[in-house]
Order: C-alpha cells, then structure tokens, then sequence
C-alpha cells in the first residue's frame, strides 16, 4: 500500500483574493507571499498549520484543506492517507 502525506494548509480561492496581504502580514513563519497579484502559500514547508492568515481575510478567500505534501513532520500538523491505487506490480494475478 502506498501511503500519501497530507498536512493541513491554507488554500487560496485566486478568483476572491484581492492582493491585500492581510494574511501575509498574518502568518508568523512567512509562509504566504502575494505573487501576480494574489496570496500564494510560497513556502509551505514552513507552515505551521496554525490558521493565522484565515481570520483576517476580507473575502473568505482561505479556507484550510488537506494538502498532499512532504517536509518536516514536526512542522504543521499532519495525517497519513492511504492511497487505494496499486502499483502495477501488486496485483497478485501478474507474474
Ligand atoms: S487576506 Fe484574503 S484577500 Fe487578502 S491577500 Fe490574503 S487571501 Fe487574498
């Protein structure tokens, strides 16, 4: 079985962000950057799941999701997910 690493991070809906950067200024490790006019979750490594950046937003443009990652376990908070696709050397009928 394959397992996949989900944290919980902050996602950003670009259609109802403004560029304000009240979540930027929010979030203590730095993780958001404003690129092209909207936030973007630039160093996720560094994301301490900690949901600074969703209460300042204006337009709910954040909301928190499990996000397929990797980096440090001790950062942020994590889950494992089992993944139900089988590789192709699995399957128990192939030779
Ligand atoms: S606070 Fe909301 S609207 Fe402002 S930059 Fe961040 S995501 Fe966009």
């Amino acid at each position: 079985m394959i397992v996949t690493q989900l944290k919980w991070l902050p996602v950003v809906d670009e259609d109802l962000c403004t560029g304000c950067a009240a979540c930027v200024e929010a979030c203590g490790p730095k993780s958001l950057e404003i690129r092209n006019g909207v936030a973007e979750l630039a160093r996720p490594d560094t994301c301490g799941s900690e949901e600074h950046c969703i209460a300042p937003c204006p337009t709910a443009a954040i909301q928190m999701r499990w996000v397929p990652a990797t980096g440090n376990p001790t950062r942020g908070k994590w889950q494992s997910a089992p993944n139900k696709e089988r590789s192709l050397n699995s399957n128990p009928t192939s030779i």
